[in-house]
């Protein structure tokens, strides 16, 4: 059944994943195996109404009532204890219940296909994304533990980490940032000085997230390492003692934060805390995986992981927006009449939808690259560059999509008892954590010259051509993907051999490019399955108003030409109708 947003008096309450056809149909394209597509609609199905329901609800009434840190207990003894108001804790405890942490266990322990993880991710974060800025980097360091802690600690730990009992289960955090800068990490100051088999840590990290986790992954310089990024290594960190006893780590204080308030975000310093160094017992006892430049690596790993967590984010502030945003604008009326009936309105919603089919095209690519592609190194390279891209333009957009559709909801937008301004303060969250747009740039440039990512990035374009070149409802779009392509092409040719400063400079044009002739390229192949399986030009639309806003070069800013897409198509767009070829030809 299609959404018929004027039947809904809000979007809480609903199931998020029923009114959702573009993430069933992503499903569906990106799982061709039976089985998979099974435990995807199983779990998925489950989180819909889940997150739609009390977890979204909750959420609201978390952002009134924020953390705060008891630094004291009431006999002036240190306490650093973070009290959480109930809704909080129980949208966390919902997500352990749920297989949030564990859900390879509830596979039967079969591998979970990420595209499946994605699609959970995505829901949670329409509701609430600091719960997956805590639950999420909780995964990141059950990976780190799982590969790297020493044999004595890792399955009870693990164990925990993963455990589907909220009072028992812990939690991770990572902590990179300090006081002098988060995206030059090579100037941490945080020293690791050995101690036995173990390490004891000393310094201050200065953006800690989840900050009262049970286990932390953490950067620090071993005695006697070089200066620089290479010199540093990661370590395990658990936040207390086996006998309950603080480990070497104090709270100094919560960040007063513009969104994202569940999460406790704060300041710690560390003084003798007992570490794990990342990297198995035989390199704890010589240090040697921090002192040759490795250690750094390990954190990167989980970077990369959360990067790609952060991308999800912003689709799934995007989506609320939509949601949000159409069920307003399906009630609203001015003149008599109800404001999605204005051209105006039913451009922005549209496009609104456009951009997070775009966005999400490329971000679930990043996770079906890992499985299923043929050749494993184009995957990995693909993966490289695209993460970085996806993360770029999904957390961007979110900001953009939050205010268009704050806005539609007019002045009841902008109050904290309608649900839009959280999502507006949340999203900016997202394009400065895990490395601003700047240096998610840079990335994308050291990812090309470094490894020439780029090369498999432009040979899955070539590919998604080919893909489109037998359909006519797509050769325009195809055209300008091509068009651009080409120069993409001519860009890296000519930044080969710029001066640094020049590449520098045009780092985030370049990476602009990519975004969007990599959105455009997977646009098209979701719309030629789309025509060949179901004989719908819907996504044949969705990939042209994506190529005509950001691929093309209209005349007279495309005031003059009579594209009526967004009028005449207005109802099948954000319904997700089906379109006759013959009617988009
Ligand atoms: C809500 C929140 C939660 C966070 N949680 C955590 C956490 O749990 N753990 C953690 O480790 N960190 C955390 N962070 C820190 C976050 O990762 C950093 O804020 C971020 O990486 C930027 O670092 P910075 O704040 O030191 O800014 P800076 O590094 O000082 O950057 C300032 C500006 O300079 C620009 N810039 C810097 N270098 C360059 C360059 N070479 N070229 C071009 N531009 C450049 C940046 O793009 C930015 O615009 C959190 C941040 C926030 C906002």
């Amino acid at each position: 059944m299609l959404p018929d947003y004027a039947t809904y008096d809000e979007a809480m309450g609903l199931d998020w994943y029923a009114v959702d056809p573009n993430l069933r149909f992503t499903l569906d394209r990106l799982l061709p195996e039976n089985a998979d597509r099974a435990i995807a609609e199983e779990l998925v199905g489950e989180y819909g109404p889940l997150v739609g329901g009390p977890i979204a609800r909750r959420a609201e009434v978390t952002d009134k009532n924020g953390p705060v840190l008891e630094r004291w207990d009431h006999w002036g003894r240190e306490a650093d204890r973070v009290v959480h108001n109930d809704t909080w804790l129980e949208n966390k405890a919902d997500l352990v219940r749920h297989n949030y942490t564990s859900l390879h266990a509830r596979a039967g322990n079969r591998p979970v296909p990420g595209v499946v993880t994605a699609a959970i991710n995505y829901l949670v974060c329409q509701a609430e994304t600091a719960l997956i800025c805590a639950m999420g980097m909780t995964n990141g360091a059950t990976d780190i533990v799982q590969r790297y802690a020493p044999d004595a600690v890792r399955a009870d730990i693990v164990g925990r980490l993963t455990s589907t009992d909220p009072d028992v289960a812990w939690e991770g955090g990572m902590f990179l940032t300090e006081r002098q800068g988060g995206s030059d990490v090579g100037a941490n100051t945080t020293k690791a000085v050995q101690d036995g088999d173990e390490w004891r840590l000393y310094g201050e990290k200065f953006f800690c997230s989840n900050i009262d986790a049970d286990v932390f992954i953490v950067l620090a310089r071993p005695d006697g390492a070089p200066e620089g990024a290479r010199g540093l290594g990661t370590f395990i960190v658990p936040r207390q003692l086996p006998d309950g006893s603080t480990n070497g780590f104090h709270m100094r204080r919560l960040k007063p934060k513009l969104g994202t308030v569940g999460v406790p975000t704060g300041e710690v310093v560390l003084e003798g805390a007992l570490a794990w160094l990342a990297g198995g017992s035989s390199q704890s006892a010589t240090g040697d995986a921090a002192r040759d430049g490795r250690g750094i690596n390990r954190m990167m790993e989980m970077v990369n992981g959360s990067r790609f967590g952060v991308a999800v984010m912003g689709l799934g502030i995007h989506r609320r927006s939509f949601l949000e945003a159409a069920i307003y604008a399906a009630h609203r009326e001015q003149w008599g009449q109800r404001i999605d009936r204005y051209p105006l309105v039913r451009e922005t919603l549209v496009d609104l939808l456009v951009e997070l089919e775009a966005g999400m095209a490329v971000t679930f690519e990043c996770a079906a690259a890992v499985r299923g592609s043929a050749d494993e190194e184009e995957a990995r390279l693909l993966r490289r560059i695209l993460i970085p891209l996806a993360k770029m333009r999904a957390t961007r957009a979110a900001v953009g999509a939050a205010s268009s559709a704050l806005e539609v909801l007019g002045g009841n937008g902008y109050m904290n008892d309608w649900p839009m301004a959280r999502q507006y303060r949340d999203a900016q969250c997202h394009p400065i954590w895990e490395g601003t747009e700047n240096i998610i740039c840079l990335d994308v440039r050291r990812a090309m010259k470094g490894e020439g990512a780029h090369e498999a990035l432009l040979a899955r374009i070539e590919r998604s051509l080919d893909t489109a070149g037998p359909h006519e409802p797509l050769a325009r779009p195809a055209d300008a993907v091509a068009s651009a392509l080409k120069d993409a092409r001519e860009a890296i040719a000519y930044l080969a051999s710029a001066d640094d400063d020049l590449q520098l400079l045009q780092a985030r044009r370049l990476a602009n490019l990519l975004a969007d002739v990599s959105e455009g390229a997977v646009l098209l192949d979701e719309a030629a399955w789309a025509l060949e399986r179901h004989g719908d030009a819907r996504k044949a639309l969705v990939a042209r108003r994506f190529a005509r806003q950001h691929l093309e070069t209209l005349p007279v800013r495309g005031i003059v030409d009579d594209d009526r897409t967004v009028l005449d198509f207005f109802d099948p767009l954000i319904r997700y109708g089906k379109v006759d070829t013959a009617a988009v030809a």
